[in-house]
């Protein structure tokens, strides 16, 4: 029987797209991305301790509704833990607490924060020294997104965006993030993405954002703000054309680029500095949106923070 370690907490970022780009999907059902992701000051706090069986709780941090978020097996934390246990060949489970400051089925990759925390938690509390690349491997596994999750930063995304390569970031970034009050299906999306899209060469690749990745590595902030693009806005407006008047809003109150996040509902509004965020969260508030947050990027990937005992 091992010994039982003190908790361990791990926080992890949310992500936004710089940029996200949409090919046809494989035979593997996935679509090719090419992205460039940001990790943003929004946060889950993921505690872990050791239990007899695999439980999770989730309490909000701030305004954040996590009524849909799965407590069972379903829970993407929780598979996270199982599959580094079955990755050691471990008969042993624990206790996940989430605090969840990220919004959730916003586009903001919450779920894949949370997977990428419990593996750096678990990989701590268990005292597992599992290395960087199998990390990374059950991490792609778990979720396109959450490789990301645990390296943090600005990283450059392929394949189906599991394919991480970090990229040079020299400047600071501001995000006005708004949440909708309901949630969108990642997969409905891209079926609605592949609706308006029928066309798409099979094996077609986006080409690599140069602009975007020059403009990072010198820190033009502006420059990257004007090369904002993604692919799953126009789906995702199509399926819920009420997000269109919100993005007028936004763009109404905001001097900069709006976007979707990832496959929204979340907006983005992009600025240059923490007082043109504040300035277009005040607006936004006072025009009646009710949540409105102001982050900041890049962050670093999910990382220790607290270790008790
Ligand atoms: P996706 O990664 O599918 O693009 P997203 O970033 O839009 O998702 P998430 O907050 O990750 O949004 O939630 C997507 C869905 O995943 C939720 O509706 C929920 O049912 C499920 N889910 C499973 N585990 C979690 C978790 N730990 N936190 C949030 N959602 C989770």
């Amino acid at each position: 029987m091992a010994p039982t370690a003190a908790p361990v907490t791990v926080r992890a970022p949310a992500k936004v797209n710089l940029v996200l780009r949409v090919g046809r999907p494989r035979h593997d059902g996935f679509h090719p991305l090419n992205t460039v992701y940001q990790a943003i000051s929004l946060y889950d706090d993921v505690r872990v301790e050791d239990a007899g069986r695999w439980q999770v709780s989730v309490t909000p941090l701030g305004d954040v509704d996590c009524s849909t978020v799965p407590l069972d097996q379903r829970n993407l934390a929780v598979r996270a833990g199982q599959a580094l246990a079955a990755h050691h060949g471990l008969r042993r489970a624990a206790s996940i607490e989430i605090g969840k400051g990220i919004p959730v089925a916003g586009g903001l990759a919450g779920g894949s924060a949370d997977a990428a925390a419990t593996l750096v938690a678990l990989d701590r509390l268990w005292d597992l020294h599992t290395p960087d690349d199998e990390l990374l491997a059950l991490a792609a596994e778990l979720g396109s997104d959450v490789p990301f999750s645990l390296l943090g930063g600005t990283a450059h995304g392929t394949g189906r965006g599991e394919q991480v390569v970090p990229v040079p970031d020299a400047g600071s970034h501001w995000w006005v993030v708004v949440p909708d009050a309901t949630g969108l299906s990642t997969p409905a999306v891209y079926r609605e993405f592949d609706r308006l899209h029928p066309d798409v060469p099979l094996g077609s690749h986006v080409a690599d954002p140069v602009g975007l990745l020059a403009a990072l590595r010198v820190g033009d902030v502006p420059r990257v703000g004007a090369a904002l693009t993604n692919d799953l806005e126009e789906p995702a407006l199509s399926l819920r054309p009420e997000l269109a008047e919100r993005c007028a809003l936004v763009r109404s109150h905001h001097d900069g680029p709006v976007l979707l996040s990832g496959s929204g509902p979340t907006l983005l509004a992009h600025a240059c500095s923490h007082e043109a965020a504040t300035a277009t969260r005040l607006a936004l508030l006072e025009a009646g949106v009710p949540v409105v947050h102001v982050a900041t990027g890049p962050v670093a990937g999910a990382h220790v923070v607290e270790l008790a005992g």
